[in-house]
Order: structure tokens, then C-alpha cells, then sequence
């Protein structure tokens, strides 16, 4: 008996996780200060302001963060948009 590969198209849409919102956080590049993560990005730039203005750093890496997730219709086709397809396989 030999195994078999099956290789099909498969519909699928990528969405923002319900539920979860985008998150910022922000890095010193000259220190190991850190601000966040939140869900408010003024605050995370104020926040990285102020540590500009004690300490005189001013270069910071920011990071945004997006939570998502990737889901298979089960009732039918999507319309044209954020319509993707990929081929998934599966072992019998
Ligand atoms: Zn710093």
C-alpha cells in the first residue's frame, strides 16, 4: 500500500480577529526602555515623547500589532473581494 497525496483549491478569507484590536508598542534604540503594548496609539507616542525629553533619546522602534485569522466558508462562494485561494493538501 502507497500513500497518496490529494492537492485541492480551497476558498478562504483573512479577517481581523473579533474581538482583538491593534496594539502599539514602542522600543528606545539607545536604552532598554519600552512602552506597552496598547490599544492606544497616542498614548504609546506620548509616552516615547517624554522619554525623548529625559533622557534625550529619540530614535525607537514602533510596533503595531494585528490580530487575525484565516477562515473557510462552509455556505457557498465569497463576492470578488478579499477573495483568496490555496491549495491545501491532505494525506489519505
Ligand atoms: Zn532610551
Amino acid at each position: 500500500m502507497s500513500a497518496k497525496s490529494i492537492f485541492r483549491h480551497t476558498l478562504h478569507k483573512i479577517e481581523q480577529h473579533p474581538g482583538a484590536g491593534v496594539t502599539f508598542e514602542a522600543e528606545c534604540l539607545w536604552c532598554e526602555w519600552k512602552a506597552g503594548p496598547s490599544t492606544g496609539g497616542a498614548a504609546v507616542d506620548f509616552a516615547w515623547m517624554s522619554h525623548t525629553g529625559r533622557s534625550g533619546h529619540s530614535g525607537f522602534r514602533r510596533v503595531c500589532t494585528s490580530f487575525a485569522m484565516v477562515y473557510v466558508p462552509s455556505g457557498g462562494p465569497y463576492g470578488s473581494s478579499g477573495q483568496r485561494t490555496c491549495r491545501t493538501r491532505s494525506a489519505r
